[in-house]
């Protein structure tokens, strides 16, 4: 059986924050606003996850009134997420996601991105795709004053 996902996030860049995308500190003037630590790309993939799964979305699972999120390490949000899909038999066919960004310039970091989400997916890296790009100066995130990111994906269950 395969089932097909697609999730949608995006964050507001902010002075005083952390760039955290894919698990990966990206180094930049700004970073991004959340109750959690803000992963918008990591946010995209689980709701794509779990829109698969039909198991709802990410606000429903980490609620961002819940102390317990605050700050959290999205990774480990993630590490849940494929936690839940397991004990339903969904495996991870491939994931496919795009940061929309104007800048920092992301190419050199997204290699680690994909590692990242491949690894606590418990998928192959060929399995796994990141990319990123700009929306040419247009648009909230051209302007600078937030990143986007879109995810699809594939479960299997055998
Ligand atoms: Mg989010």
């Amino acid at each position: 059986m395969l089932r097909i996902g697609h999730g949608y996030d995006v964050h507001r860049l902010v002075e005083g924050r952390r760039l955290i995308l894919g698990g990966v500190e990206v180094p930049h003037t700004l970073g991004l606003l959340g109750h959690s630590d803000a992963d918008v790309l990591t946010h995209a993939v689980m709701d794509a996850l779990l829109g698969a799964a039909g198991l709802g979305d990410i606000g429903r699972h980490f609620p961002d009134t819940d102390p317990a999120y605050a700050g959290a390490d999205s990774l480990k949000l993630l590490d849940h997420v494929v936690e839940l899909l397991g004990a339903r038999g969904w495996q991870v066919g491939n994931v496919d996601a795009t940061i929309l960004a104007q800048r920092p310039k992301l190419a050199p970091y997204l290699e680690q991105m994909r590692e990242n989400l491949a690894a606590r997916m418990k998928a192959a890296l060929e399995q796994v795709n990141v990319k990123a790009t700009t929306e040419e100066k247009l648009g909230f995130t051209g302007a600078e004053e937030g990143i986007a990111a879109h995810a699809v994906c594939l479960l299997e269950r055998v």
